[in-house]
């Protein structure tokens, strides 16, 4: 999903995409001008916690891109629930709060005020439960139960920026 058409290419053949900016590589490269190439999200995030300003305006800036994303979706599909996932979400509040915001600022407000954002409890073995209960499904063994704790646990979720991000194309 483009965020910027003339942003920095994609791994998809495309520019300025979502997982550009809020994917956890493009994310660092933001950063890694600064910071030097060994930088993770790991020390972004201890960074943060201890005021650096660049990184949190980091996390706010990838918070007000999907937020951006996520209001459009909203007043598309007007969902109930958009869950988070990634590396950067363990930034709590410091990410989610930007994206909440610029959902209530650019999304219809009805449908805004009804959806609510969570992180998901998967977090990131989403991708690795959800593969498997694809290859469960596959494999017709149902009686096996669902992975995760509960019925569609495993699905793949909105606005995702792991390492393998599903944000992209
Ligand atoms: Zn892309």
């Amino acid at each position: 999903m483009t965020v910027d058409p003339y942003g920095r290419s994609c791994r998809c053949g495309n520019r300025g995409c979502l997982d550009t900016v809020v994917g956890a590589q493009g994310f660092l490269e933001l950063l890694r001008d600064v910071y030097g190439e060994r930088l993770e999200i790991s020390g972004v995030l201890e960074m943060a916690e201890h005021g650096d300003m660049r990184c949190r305006r980091a996390l706010t800036d990838a918070g007000r891109a999907l937020g951006a994303v996520v209001a459009d979706l909203c007043n598309l599909l007007s969902p109930e629930r958009v869950i988070v996932a990634g590396p950067l979400f363990a930034a709590g509040e410091m990410i989610i709060r930007s994206l909440r915001e610029t959902v209530d600022h650019r999304a219809i407000p009805a449908a805004a005020s009804r959806l609510e954002i969570m992180r998901s409890p998967l977090d990131e073995r989403a991708e690795m439960l959800g593969a498997i209960q694809l290859a469960l499904d596959a494999a017709a063994v149902g009686g096996l139960g669902r992975l995760g704790g509960g019925r569609g646990a495993a699905r793949p979720v909105v606005g995702a920026a792991g390492p393998a991000s599903r944000t992209g194309g």
